[in-house]
């Protein structure tokens, strides 16, 4: 039998079961009026309840994992390792399983789910080297008979916040890294979109990772409040919203733990006159509407240098066109639907909102209904023109289907609005200049940047983070710095005399000679 089988057909998800926290290795039962619903965004229907976990859940899954800390701390890095190769081996097995239960309630299309997937497990391959990465520095003979090495020590207990819109990339972009390091992890996952979070529990199991080494409680507020004042959890990494995330790590940080936030985003992409337009209508329709929208990198304004905008727009509603909206397991689909009625109903305001500053609605998504799923949470894909920084709808993070099209007179221009935006997360530009290019990488103040990549997250063994209200805290996710955030570093001198050597004692401040 091959590995890189499948487990699972494409063609039809599985039935979503009441789901459980799973703590200490095992399911957690709860009564069903614990539980808020899950909703199926392609039919309004609701197809499986996800428990409303507190304090007491959340106490019970930090004392499992502090309890499973020690063995797992001390586990020799090469039995590590060897658990994360079982571990990425078969979520790759189970990849279209996992991709049709993200599908099932987020509603982004099959394909995209499986994308989503595929970019995750490169952050667990990246995991697997752990040996590798937790490797010191040693400097020997810093001084007389004294050598200096440093040492990287996980911190105990570290927990997870995860968003909606990537129930398995994103955790898979934290917990690996985590438990890599030698810590052991609790999840907070979404409870908009469970449906792929416990089968991620049961893979880890089968893989071999001691009980109480992953945990996860489902809830929200109660449950997050109860996690980050927990005085058993030592880091948190958040992933969600601005205002979420500044209140997970002020309250974190005040409490002594260890936190980064990954925050909000609204990305803007450059487009100059050279560019290859039709390459450029591409990128932008594929980012700014890809899995509706619903992605911290996607890029949602164009600013569009000159007169490039009139070029431009005629080839982006060519493509607008031919977009296919329906359920995300329907084959050849391009867009699903809003994860949550609520939420489309914020994408409409927003759009309400545009016209009323004065944009120009190009294309208005609003009327589009799914004719086979009337109580889907659908919507058509809307193009703004004629987007000027003053706008509510240029400032903020709309996370639906809405692209604004800003024109900018002159480069350095269209930088200056890049380099003044309120978030920073991702950026792009578009241009066959490669001094263009060069000088936008050294000028531009947004640290993810494409050049004629319009969703630049970078590869998985590679940082991940934002700045300004898009990141809160000093060291991106995964890569070098997520090695650095989930452990400590110490510093050792150690001195070992020649045989026979006598003491002699002095005062003076030891010198390295
Ligand atoms: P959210 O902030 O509503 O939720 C994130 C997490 O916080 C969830 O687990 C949720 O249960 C919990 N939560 C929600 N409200 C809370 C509250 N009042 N108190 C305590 N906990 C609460 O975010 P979302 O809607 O799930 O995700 C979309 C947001 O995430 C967007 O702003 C998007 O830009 C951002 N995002 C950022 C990145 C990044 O890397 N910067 C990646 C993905 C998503």
């Amino acid at each position: 039998m091959t590995t890189d089988a499948p487990v699972a057909a494409a063609t039809t998800a599985p039935t979503l079961p009441i789901l459980s926290h799973w703590i200490d290795g095992h399911p957690v039962e709860v009564l069903p009026e614990q539980t808020g619903p899950v909703f199926d965004p392609a039919t309004g229907q609701v197809i499986a309840r996800v428990p409303r976990g507190g304090a007491a859940e959340v106490d019970a899954a930090v004392r499992a994992a502090r309890r499973a800390f020690p063995a797992w701390r001390d586990l020799p890095l090469i039995a590590r390792s060897q658990i994360f190769f079982a571990y990425r081996e078969l979520v790759w097995r189970h990849r279209e399983e996992l991709a049709a239960l993200i599908t099932r309630d987020h509603g982004k299309t099959f394909p995209d789910a499986l994308a989503e997937v595929t970019r995750g497990v490169e952050t667990i391959e990246f995991a697997c080297g752990l040996p590798v990465h937790l490797a010191g520095l040693n400097t020997p003979n810093v001084s007389t008979n004294v050598d200096a090495f440093t040492l990287r020590q996980p911190l105990g207990v570290a927990v997870g916040i995860t968003p909606f819109n990537f129930p398995a990339m994103v955790p898979m972009w934290i917990y690996p890294i985590a438990l890599a390091c030698g810590n052991t992890f609790v999840w907070k996952p979404s409870s908009h979109t469970p449906g792929a979070t416990q089968l991620q529990a049961e893979l880890w199991q089968q893989a071999g990772l001691p009980d109480g080494v992953f945990n996860i409680v489902y809830g929200g507020r109660e449950a997050v409040a109860a996690l980050v004042e927990h005085p058993d959890v030592d880091a948190i990494q958040f992933v969600g919203s601005t205002p979420v995330g500044r209140y997970v790590y002020e309250t974190g940080t005040r409490l002594g733990k260890r936190v980064g936030s990954y925050t909000s985003a609204k990305n803007a992409m450059i487009v100059l006159p050279d560019a290859d337009l039709e390459l450029t209508a591409d990128a932008a329709v594929a980012s700014g509407y890809g899995s509706a929208g619903e992605r911290c990198m996607a890029q949602t304004l164009v600013i569009a240098v000159g007169e490039t905008a009139d070029r431009l727009r005629p080839l982006m509603l060519e493509r607008i066109t031919g977009l296919k909206v329906g359920p995300g397991m329907e084959p050849g689909m391009d867009m699903g639907p809003i994860y949550s009625a609520e939420h489309r109903a914020s994408i409409v305001e927003w759009i309400e909102r545009g016209v009323a500053e004065g944009a120009e609605l190009v294309v208005d998504g609003r009327p589009f209904h799914h004719p086979e799923h009337p109580d889907g949470f659908f919507l058509g894909v809307s193009l703004f023109d004629h987007v000027t920084p003053e706008m509510a709808i240029y400032q903020e993070e709309i996370f639906g289907p809405v692209l604004g099209m800003v024109r900018a007179a002159t480069y350095d221009e269209a930088l200056a609005l890049v380099n003044a935006h309120k978030y920073a997360n991702g950026t792009a530009i578009f241009t066959t200049d490669g001094g263009a290019a060069r000088r936008f990488k050294l000028e531009v103040t947004v640290p993810m940047i494409g050049i004629n990549v319009p969703i630049p997250v970078p590869a998985g063994y590679l940082s991940f983070g934002g700045a300004r209200q898009s990141a809160i805290g000093d060291l991106a996710m995964r890569g070098e710095d997520g090695v650095r955030f989930f452990t400590q570093q110490k510093m050792v001198t150690e001195r070992w005399p020649e045989p026979g050597r006598k003491a002699a004692l002095s005062l003076v401040f030891p010198g390295n000679s």
